[in-house]
């Protein structure tokens, strides 16, 4: 399965139960998280990858300066991962 067909499974997800999504990109910033998923009460940035790939070091290092910050950021690589954290 394709990254792409994971993240427009979490878009259409997302927008069935009422929320918001963004595309992202950091100016003058490598490593922002893929999506910005907005629900009433619940804010998550994820970082889509394929099937068992994993986030590249400087997407690591930007994930955890994000969390030391509270944000709460999310690898997600699969359509069940998506139904995880929006649960
Ligand atoms: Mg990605």
């Amino acid at each position: 399965m394709r990254e792409s067909t994971i993240e427009n499974y979490l878009v259409e997800r997302v927008k069935a139960m009422g929320g918001e999504v963004r595309k992202v990109k950091w100016i003058g910033r490598h490593g922002a998280p893929d999506r910005l998923a907005m629900l009433p009460g619940k804010t998550l940035w994820v970082e889509l990858k394929a099937p068992g790939e994993k986030a590249k070091p400087h997407q690591v290092r930007e994930h955890e300066r994000m969390r030391r910050m509270g944000q709460r950021v999310e690898i997600v690589d699969s359509c069940e991962r998506v139904d995880e954290v929006l649960a």
